[in-house]
């Protein structure tokens, strides 16, 4: 039941300076980061991520992702460890679009543009975040983003009461 998922704070979030505010939403509900380091996405790392967007979004939306990970900056990348993690951080994080976001989720409490707009100016919608979206999802973005090496496996002080 416990699992691991992957979590990029993406370059609008690094570059807005959001990283602290956001890791500790993760921290606050007693997730577990077993992985951290920034990264700024080559083209082969942003098309293994997001690898079936274009079948999924369309080529356009693929593309200008791609330009957003591998152009504006690094991200922070994460993994982060819990019982059913993955759909936990999904739940913190929101619905893809923030307008649609609702309060209280980091997308709906830190973002608030629609995808219609971000579409009629060409560009990605600025949602902060990247999470897995199931657990068979989570291993594979795991082990494209950090070595068996840099995922670690240790105790939180308050662990008995949070896991
Ligand atoms: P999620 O990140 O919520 O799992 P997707 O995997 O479907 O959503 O999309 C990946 C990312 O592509 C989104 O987080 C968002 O930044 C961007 N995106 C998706 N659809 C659109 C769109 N229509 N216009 C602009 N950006 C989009």
């Amino acid at each position: 039941m416990i699992q691991k998922t992957l979590v990029l704070l993406k370059p609008d979030a690094v570059q807005r300076a959001l990283i602290g505010r956001i890791i500790q939403r993760f921290e606050d509900v007693g997730l577990k980061i077993v992985g951290a380091k920034m990264v700024w996405a080559d083209k082969e790392l942003a098309d293994r991520h997001y690898l079936d967007l274009g079948e999924r979004r369309g080529n356009e939306v693929k593309e200008r992702m791609m330009a957003f990970l591998t152009k504006t900056g690094p991200v922070l990348a994460l993994v982060l460890e819990g019982v059913e993690a993955v759909e936990i951080v999904r739940k913190l994080v929101g619905s893809t679009e923030p307008k649609s976001a609702l309060p209280g989720t980091i997308r709906g409490d830190f973002a608030h543009l629609s995808l219609v707009y971000a579409d009629c100016k060409d560009k990605t919608v600025p949602n902060l975040i990247h999470a897995s979206g199931s657990p068979e999802e989570a291993k594979k973005e795991i082990e494209l983003w950090f070595k068996p090496s840099e995922i670690h496996s240790y105790r939180l002080s308050h662990e008995e009461h949070v896991l």
